[in-house]
């Protein structure tokens, strides 16, 4: 296993970078992740609300955790991961962010070229007519949220079960295809297809540095992997 220092010069001497984010990078702005400690809400977890079968059964119940979300998030701001992250893309000719939270925390710390996977919780989207809207009212006036045509608004993200943004996916895939180095920040890499971006990029010659406080299910194969907080590593490791 690779040293931070030897990280550190892959990634200097890199022009194409891609990073990959999970809820580990907003965990030290006090965004709770999925897995793990401080996941639950009432009695429900997580990965059983996330779903379009949560959102059918009781859409009211799945509405109140994602506006207990966006109140949380409102009240959130980026730690010194998201501006690290920012700050290299300033630095390299090709850059790209792609990103499995919805919490808009790399868009609010600079990143620009940011691709959302799993969507934006800031995003309404009608499931009846399907058009979207950005709405950042915390909490909002009605649960569940209507359209203007009457319809039932359902969040604009990604529930587990439900097909990625396919211009998005093939736009990562590009990015990871062509990275010199990928860096996988906070994430258990576990949820596919967001998880194969890394093995992707591996295969097509990149180095992968892994962030991490614990050990995943990446990290015997990453080239480097860091153990510790974002917030600590990636200041650090971007200078
Ligand atoms: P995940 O599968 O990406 O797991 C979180 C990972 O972060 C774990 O491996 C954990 O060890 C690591 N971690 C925790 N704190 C860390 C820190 N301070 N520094 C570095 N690593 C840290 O995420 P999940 O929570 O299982 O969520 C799965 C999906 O749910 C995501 O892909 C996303 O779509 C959604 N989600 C988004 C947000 C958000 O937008 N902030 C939060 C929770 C979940
Ligand atoms: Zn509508």
């Amino acid at each position: 296993m690779e040293s931070l220092q030897q990280a550190r010069e892959w990634l200097e001497a890199a022009s194409a970078v891609v990073a990959l984010t999970g809820a580990g990078v907003s965990a030290e702005s006090g965004i709770p992740t999925f897995r793990g400690s401080g996941g639950l809400w009432r009695q429900y977890r997580p990965e059983d609300l996330a779903t379009p079968e949560a959102f059918a059964r009781d859409p009211k119940v799945l509405w109140e955790w994602y506006d207990w979300r966006r109140g949380l998030i409102a009240k959130a701001a980026p730690n010194a991961g998201h501006y690290s992250l920012a700050g290299l893309e300033k630095r390299k000719s090709s850059f790209v962010l792609v990103t499995q939270n919805v919490d808009g925390l790399h868009d609010r710390a600079g990143s620009r070229n940011v691709l959302k996977l799993h969507g934006d919780i800031w995003h309404l989207r009608c499931t009846t007519c399907g058009v979207e809207h950005r709405d950042e009212r915390t909490p909002l006036p009605e649960l569940p949220p209507r359209c203007d045509c009457g319809g039932m608004l359902r969040p604009g993200v990604v529930w587990f079960g439900e097909a990625l943004p396919m211009n998005v996916w093939n736009d990562a895939e590009r990015a990871a295809r062509s990275a010199d180095v990928c860096l996988v920040v906070g994430t258990s890499s576990v949820v596919y297809p967001a998880a194969g971006l890394t093995p992707l990029a591996k295969r097509a010659g990149a180095r992968v540095i892994e962030v991490n406080l614990e050990e995943t299910a990446f990290s015997a194969q990453a080239d480097c992997s860091l153990r510790g907080k974002a917030g600590e590593i990636l200041p650090e490791l971007i200078r």
